[in-house]
């Protein structure tokens, strides 16, 4: 039943859901490249102050806050190994000490040590766990209790179709990334009531470092399973996480968006 008293509350509900981030603050770990340095430009872009994170390239990282600066926007720098939780919670006073609140956090920060099982060594599977899995956990926990006492937050899981399909040589890469989904799941469930949004976007084959250091020979077999025919760029995942993290995504929670040109399909 819908009365023109509901209809024109849903017209304002409309109204009134914005792409704009204007007052938000957000962390992107991994935001010194590649996909992650996309996304901290496209949320500066779309009106966010952003905290910059990097563990060593402190040059690129000061470029991309330098560039955002420069267009108008607000951005800052912080080294932090996410995979250390006393770094990870740094990271987070460090944003809120800055800009004074935190609303948006995309764990982005990833590392890639591949192998075939029986060659895999301890430290290659710890390391992977812990920056791609670990980390990500690290960074929720401490943001998660600013975004509870604010009542408004967004946490934004970067996983990779490797973890809904898998790949061989990338056991403990697809083991982070599918883990990734079940704590997004999970903690989606935990922080709703609280009008906290989790979800994780799975990208395909996208052109960053990580993949560029890829033999030519995968390289090429992989480009043959896109349906759209080319690599994904990293601002085109940035398009995405900025939905998510936006007015506009505020009935979306514990989802998975896969964004690999059809490549799984
Ligand atoms: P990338 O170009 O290799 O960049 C990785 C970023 O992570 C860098 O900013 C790096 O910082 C940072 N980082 C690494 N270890 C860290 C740590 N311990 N603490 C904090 N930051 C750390 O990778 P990318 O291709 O942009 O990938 C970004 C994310 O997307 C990763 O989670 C990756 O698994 C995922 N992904 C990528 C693809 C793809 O095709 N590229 C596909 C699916 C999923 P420094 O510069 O300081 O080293």
């Amino acid at each position: 039943m819908s009365g023109p008293g509901q209809e024109s509350c849903l017209l304002r509900g409309r109204e009134s859901a914005k792409m704009n981030l204007n007052d938000r603050i957000a962390v992107v770990t991994g935001a010194s490249r590649g996909i992650g340095r996309a996304v901290a430009e496209a949320l500066a872009r779309a009106g966010a102050g952003v905290v910059i994170n990097y563990t060593s390239r402190a040059d690129d990282a000061v470029a991309v806050a330098a560039g955002i600066k420069a267009s108008g926007g607000r951005a800052e720098v912080f080294q932090a190994d996410v995979s250390r939780p006393d770094q990870a919670a740094a990271l987070v006073d460090f944003a809120v000490s800055t800009f004074g609140r935190l609303d948006i956090l995309v764990n982005n920060a990833g590392i890639t040590r591949d192998g075939l099982l029986l060659r895999m060594k301890d430290e290659d599977w710890d390391a992977v766990i812990g920056v791609n899995l670990k980390g990500a956990f690290n960074c929720a926990r401490a943001a998660a209790r600013i975004m509870m006492k604010a009542r408004w937050g967004r946490i934004i899981n970067i996983s990779s179709v490797v973890g809904l399909v898998g790949n061989a040589g990338q056991a403990n890469y697809a083991a982070a990334k599918a883990g990734l989904v079940g704590f997004t799941k999970a903690v989606a469930r935990e922080l709703g009531s609280r009008n906290i949004t989790v979800n994780a976007v799975a990208p395909g084959y996208i052109r960053t470092e990580m993949t560029a250091s890829l033999p030519e020979a995968v390289k090429k077999q992989l480009q043959e399973r896109i349906v759209l025919g080319r690599l994904g760029e990293p601002e085109e995942v940035a398009n995405l996480v900025v939905f998510l993290a936006s007015d506009l995504a505020g009935y979306i929670t514990g989802q998975v968006f896969v964004i690999d040109g059809g490549m799984a399909l």
